[in-house]
């Protein structure tokens, strides 16, 4: 497999030709390569992106938002190639890239019906001869930086919206996921969407990206979904030209059980929180609070819970847990798990690199349960980013509250419980852009999804995930009664 360049509609090998190689993150074997752009691809791109936003911002919502559908019938239609590449690069079991596939699908068909939805106002004006109008228009050409853990579905998270908003785009995906992104665009561009109007950049280092698209006046807009430290960056940056940025960036989720939850929808939720895409999902619980009188109970069903998941490769049937992304990130899990060891936290499962025969090559990390987390432990406060559940207990709800919100981050929050006022109550305290009662899986193209604090700003999805991609311009249009 290998990823060329999209630029207006073309398929292109870099500037000079340089390509860089993908690997298999369960195995460490090539898997296949990318061109490895430069600042001339991306200015490049910018140039087809610029040239297209006349025609594209031009066209009837109403066939945009075709394009649109047939986009999601096409990704639909090429579900399994793209998860299987999906699982190749990234390593996540095959069930999982074929969900994240149908999920990328549905934030085209949800766009679609958004474009048709762009609606304007008309403002009573302060003299009955005016007229005011509100008029939504595209902001431009935008740029999308996404990371690797959804390497399909949050390129379409940010493509999908800015193309029914009347954009172009530059799409730059991560380095260890070119190959999704490009079969993506693919499904895209072979669903009738003009040339120019989605290109594909990827690039071995991704700092001459954000250098050209920063400096360069034609590009309105940068949405990027990845750490917060790059985001930090990325502001500063977009500071010159004040340009408009929307950032997806890290969480640290609390997980909180009461004494009066159903206890096993809550373990489910923690399962299905923690433990998808093996932990690396930036709205993964990485405190789990449970109130004293089930705290033992709900540790052990977690613990045996953890115990039995299989550990595999992603093409594997019956995988519940892939590798990690690389070796890099093995390493930070386990600094963590031991940071926590050695500061008096217990493990009840797992709490080791797995590197035994059908491991040996790959990223893989023992599922793990940490007993007794504590504030000073880096779990507490650091994203660990992989397999591991840290839990204590809690007394009160006020304290509930208190440890859930003690955090940088404020991306997603869950919590269980049967007392409905006491929901509301939690519901409104806690703060985080995204909260699960009862639930511990969130996320879907109908609903606005986005950090609060360090997790970022702008809200992707639902009804307010256009607006990331749109202008809303006042007209004043003085003394109507003139032109009668
Ligand atoms: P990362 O910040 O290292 O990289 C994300 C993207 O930014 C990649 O495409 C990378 O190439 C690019 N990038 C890095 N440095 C850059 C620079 N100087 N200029 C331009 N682009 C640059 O993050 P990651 O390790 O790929 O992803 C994991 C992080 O993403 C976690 O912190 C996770 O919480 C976060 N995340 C957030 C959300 C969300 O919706 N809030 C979703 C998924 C992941």
């Amino acid at each position: 497999m290998h990823a060329r360049l999209l630029i207006d509609g073309e398929w292109v090998e870099a500037d000079g030709g340089g390509r860089f190689d993908v690997c298999d993150p369960a195995t460490g074997a090539t898997v296949g390569s990318a061109a490895a752009g430069s600042e001339v691809d991306v200015r490049r791109a910018v140039d087809a992106a610029a040239a297209a936003l006349p025609g594209w911002r031009a066209t009837a919502a109403v066939d945009r938002s075709k394009i649109l559908r047939r986009a999601a019938a096409v990704v639909r239609e090429r579900a399994e190639q793209i998860a299987a590449t999906m699982t190749a690069e990234q390593g996540k079991p095959l069930a999982e890239s074929r969900g994240e596939v149908e999920y990328a699908a549905s934030f085209f068909d949800w766009f679609a019906g958004e474009a048709e939805r762009a609606y304007g106002q008309v403002v009573p004006a302060m003299n009955a001869a005016n007229r005011v109008l509100v008029l939504p228009q595209p902001v431009g050409v935008a740029a999308a930086i996404t990371p690797w853990n959804f390497p399909a579905a949050l390129v379409a998270r940010k493509l999908a919206p800015a193309m029914a908003a009347g954009c172009t785009s530059i799409v730059k995906p991560a380095e260890a996921t070119p190959l999704t992104a490009a079969a993506l665009l693919a499904a895209v561009t072979d669903a009738g969407t003009p040339p120019g109007v989605a290109n594909l950049v990827t690039l071995a280092d991704p700092r001459p990206f954000s250098a050209a698209i920063f400096a360069d006046q034609r590009v309105r807009k940068v949405s990027f979904t990845g750490s917060t430290e790059v985001g930090k960056h990325l502001i500063r940056m977009s500071a010159d030209q004040v340009k408009r940025v929307s950032l997806e960036l890290g969480g640290h989720a609390p997980y909180v059980v009461f004494a009066d939850a159903d206890l096993d929808q809550a373990v489910d939720g923690i399962m299905a929180s923690k433990f998808r895409n093996a932990g690396q999902t930036c709205v993964c619980a990485n405190r789990v609070y449970v109130q004293r009188p089930v705290y033992e109970q709900v540790l052990a069903m977690l613990a045996t819970r953890t115990a039995a998941l299989t550990v595999g490769r992603g093409t594997e049937p019956g995988v519940e847990i892939g590798p990690l992304i690389d070796a890099k990130a093995v390493e930070k899990v386990d600094a963590h798990v031991r940071d926590a060891v050695d500061k008096g936290a217990r493990l009840l499962a797992g709490g080791t690199r797995l590197t035994d025969g059908a491991f040996a090559e790959g990223s893989f990390y023992a599922p793990t349960v940490l007993d007794g987390i504590s504030p000073e432990m880096r779990i507490w406060t650091e994203e660990t980013f992989g397999p591991v559940a840290g839990v204590t207990a809690f007394d009160s709800e006020e304290e509930a509250i208190r440890l859930a919100n003690d955090s940088v981050y404020g991306l997603s929050a869950y919590f269980h419980t049967r007392d409905y006022a006491r929901l509301l109550r939690v519901a409104e305290q806690l703060e985080y852009g995204v909260v699960g009662a009862n639930t511990g899986i969130i996320s879907a193209a109908n609903v606005p999804f986005g950090g609060m604090k360090e997790s970022g700003y702008g809200r992707e999805g639902g009804s307010l995930g256009i607006d990331e991609y749109l202008e809303h311009k006042y007209v004043l249009v003085a003394d109507v009664s003139q032109t009668r």
